[in-house]
């Protein structure tokens, strides 16, 4: 039988920590109702694209595998390249990023206040710590790497 290798290990942790966070967040009494307009995901449009800590851009990386990809869609407008281009639907919507579900779009309510989800940044900085990380970075870059890194 083949020895467990540690840093599968340390990952499947990692993207479960992960995956608590978002629940936990979804949990919190702030009411916020993503609407599915799409707009935030328009980052030319908007001029802002969401940062990923190391263990966030593995569950996406993981989502984006799951649907048969082995790399970022391309696209040519400046969205971001999960955005379904036929669809116009998020390919990993069930494991976006946490700056997907609190950052600034009006039409779900707002964005989050720094204290409400302080906590859970925290949490998410500790678990790109253990995982080598060197802090958050934009959305394409971080999932890249992480579909690269297949370890
Ligand atoms: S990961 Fe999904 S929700 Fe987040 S910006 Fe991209 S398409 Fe939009």
């Amino acid at each position: 039988m083949p020895a467990p290798d540690p840093q599968a290990a340390l990952k499947s942790k990692a993207s479960g920590d992960v995956q608590k966070i978002y629940a936990d967040l979804a949990a919190r009494p702030l009411d916020r109702q993503c609407q599915l307009r799409t707009g935030c995901c328009h980052f030319q449009a908007t001029g802002k694209i969401p940062l990923l800590t190391r263990g966030e851009a593995l569950v996406a990386a993981k989502a984006l595998r799951a649907t048969g990809r082995k790399s970022l869609p391309a696209r040519a407008d400046g969205a971001c390249p999960l955005l379904d281009a036929i669809t116009s639907r998020c390919l990993i919507y069930e494991s976006r990023p946490f700056g997907c579900r609190t950052h600034f779009c009006q039409a779900a309510g707002g964005p989050y206040p720094r204290s409400h989800v302080l906590d859970l940044i925290r949490r998410l900085e500790e678990i790109d710590a253990s995982l080598g990380g060197d802090g958050p970075h934009p959305l394409p870059a971080a999932i890249s790497s992480a579909l690269a890194d297949r370890a």
